[in-house]
Order: structure tokens, then sequence, then C-alpha cells
């Protein structure tokens, strides 16, 4: 009886040992696809291609904030790798961007095919896939689009489509029709076929969309390079006033961050820009090369010539189509980016006084500009 307890017990020993090492060599080759956002990007991913075609011969770009997005608390990072295997897009190809995002934004993708202008957008909806509690890779895929994603749209975003209906196009983005994001990615991918240098690439995923000012923060980074360089032990100093888009270009550039104490920020608000002197009203910023070690060094305010370059790329302050218009003087910065110091200038150029060091003009309490004698006293005074 003994024997035959032993026995019995062996065998069970063998079938749980058996069974484990089972459960083992079946376990999915990739522990990601255990994560919900590698199967939506997956499904994502799969319609797109379905509809635009593959991304392997360098024709398909593809946005998503996975990476950043943590909706429901889950990491989205696993998502990149699924639209890789799905698309064959990637970062080492320059057609996979990883934008910027807020880690309470829904998850999404948008796909853009350079040789037909097509586009396919999927915002996914966190809230139904976890109403439906936890699903499995096959489940996810095995759904309808509408219920995995909020938004799931495919349009021909060609420049020539969408001005082809103009007031069209700007009612739809004005009411959000695809979602908050549609209307910066769709301008992204328009910026992709225009092959960018990868800096500008950089500051444009950190700062989530494409403008004129991030333009504008990427010429004056060309002409400090150029001329106004570091040399030597030289470290340089931003002060951000006025503060604008073009800030978070220079951050990515020159990793000027805030946090790092590279760069001090010092709003303007309207009345303030009035009480500069006519001469620094265009003015970007406060822009310093110094060497720690002897003291020394130059401080320089930078100029914008915006009024200039509205003049030179058309469309004006006021502009009869927001988007369309935007995306023209965008596509206009782009194309004439090496004519930078056309627009960028030297406003006024000083030396840091003995024992002064760049930060000494941006100190509580301490208004750079009247320290520059670039502020109109007079018409501060004049101001209730
Ligand atoms: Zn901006």
């Amino acid at each position: 009886m003994r024997g035959l307890i032993s026995l019995t017990c062996l065998l069970a020993g063998w079938l749980l040992l058996f069974s484990h090492s089972a459960r083992g060599e079946n376990r999915p080759m990739n522990p990601w696809e255990e994560n919900p956002h590698y199967a939506l990007a997956w499904k994502a991913s799969q319609q797109a291609v379905e509809k635009l075609g593959r991304g392997k011969d360098g024709t398909l770009l593809v946005l998503t904030n996975a990476g950043y997005a943590k909706a429901g608390g889950l990491d989205s990072t696993a998502a990149l790798e699924a639209i890789t295997e799905v698309t064959g897009c990637s970062p080492g190809k320059g057609n996979l961007w990883v934008i910027h995002s807020a880690l309470d934004q829904p998850l999404y993708f948008f796909f853009f095919s350079r040789r037909s202008g097509d586009s396919f957008y999927a915002e996914t909806d966190e809230a139904a896939i976890r109403a439906d509690g936890k699903s499995s890779f096959q489940e996810i895929l095995s759904r309808e689009t509408s219920r995995l994603f909020r938004h799931a749209v495919l349009k021909n975003i060609s420049l020539a489509n969408l001005s082809s209906a103009p007031e069209e196009t700007e009612r739809e983005i004005k009411k959000r029709a695809h979602g908050r994001n549609w209307a910066s990615l769709a301008a992204l991918a328009h910026l992709w076929i225009l092959d960018l240098p990868v800096e500008l690439v950089r500051a444009v995923q950190f700062h989530d969309h494409i403008c004129p000012g991030v333009l504008s923060g990427y010429y004056l980074a060309r002409f400090l390079s150029a001329q106004f360089p570091l040399t030597g032990d030289q470290r340089y100093f931003f002060i951000a006033s006025p503060s604008y888009c073009k800030d978070d270009a220079l951050q990515v550039l020159f990793n000027q961050t805030v946090g790092k104490r590279g760069m001090a920020v010092l709003p303007l608000s309207g009345e303030d820009q009035a009480g500069l002197l006519p001469e620094a009203r265009d003015a970007a910023g406060i822009f310093f090369r110094y060497d720690p070690k002897t003291g020394k060094g130059k401080g320089a305010v930078i100029g914008f010539a915006w009024g200039r370059l509205r003049q030179d790329s058309g469309p004006g302050k006021d502009k009869l189509f927001p988007f369309l218009d935007s995306l023209k003087q965008i596509l206009w910065m782009v194309d004439r980016r090496n004519q930078y110091d056309r627009y960028v200038y030297f406003i006024k150029t000083f030396d840091l006084l003995p024992g002064e060091v760049p930060q000494s003009y941006i100190r509580a309490g301490i208004n750079p500009w009247e320290k520059l004698g670039l502020w109109d006293k007079n018409e501060k005074a004049k101001k209730p």
C-alpha cells in the first residue's frame, strides 16, 4: 500500500513538473503580448497596413505618444514594438516618431503614406477597454475597431486635398471632429515629407507639435551656433523673455534646460512688452556665453523679425484659414531654414562686468530689460 502511495506521489510529481514546463513552453514568445497597449497598437497598425501599405520601403510614417501615455496606469512602451513588427517602421529608419504627451492622455497612432497622402488615425478608448476587463491579445484583435478606438479616421491629407475644400477642412479642425490631436499630427506628417534635420525633429517631438514659434527657435539656434558660438570652457545661459514656443526648441537643441539652470524664464505680458524700447520689441531673449572659471563673458539681446517673416512668407497675422495658412507658413519656414539670419539679428551685445554672472540679470526684484537699458521708464510711468 505504501509502495502504491509513493508511486502515485512520484507520478503526480512528474505530472506537475511536466505541466509546469509545458506551460512555460506555451507562454507567448513576447511577454508584451499580455499588455493591452501592445494589442491596440497591433490592431491599429494592422488596419493602417491594410489601408496604406507597409512602411518597409520608407513611404509610411507613424506618429504616436506610446511610451508617454499611461492610460489606466499601464506603461504603453510595448506599443512601439507592435508598431515596428506590423508596419516595419522604426525610430532608426526615421519613420516612427514618438511625440511627447502627458501621462493621462489617450494613446494614439497616426499613420501617413507619403505615396498617396492617405492617413489613418486611431485614438484608443481606454474607458471602453477597461470596462471590458482584462482582455487577451487575440480577443482585442478580434474586436470591432469602434469598440477599441474613440476615433478611427481615414483621410487623405495631401495639401491639394485639404486645400480643395478649405472651409470644410477648417470647420472639421475647429470642432475637433477627429479628436484633439488630429490637426497637429496631420501637420507633422507634412513636415516628415521634407526630410528634416534630426535635431529639428527632436525639438518638434518635445514640443508635441509644429508651429512658426518652435521653428523660430530652430532659426535662433542656428544663429547662435554660427554667430555667438562657445569657445574654450565657455557655457551658455539663456533668459527666455518673452517666453514662447521657441524656448522648447532651444532647451532641446542645446540641452539648456530650466531644471539644470541653463535657462531662466521671464514671461512678458502685453503691457510689459509695451514697456520695451522700440528697438527691443522683437526681442526673442537674452543670451550669455561665459567662462565660469574666469568669470568673463558676453551677453547678447537677440531679436526675431516676425514682421519681415510674415511679409516674406505670405499669410499675415490675420489668417483667413488658420490651419491651412499656418501649415503653409510652417512649410515655407522649413524650406527657407538656411536663411535664418535674414530674420534673427543682434539687438545689443554687451560684456559682463567684473563680479557679474549671467544670473545677476535675472534675480528676484531685478528687471533684466531695465538693467540693459532697454526699458522705457516713462512708458511704464504713464500706465496706471
Ligand atoms: Zn508651438
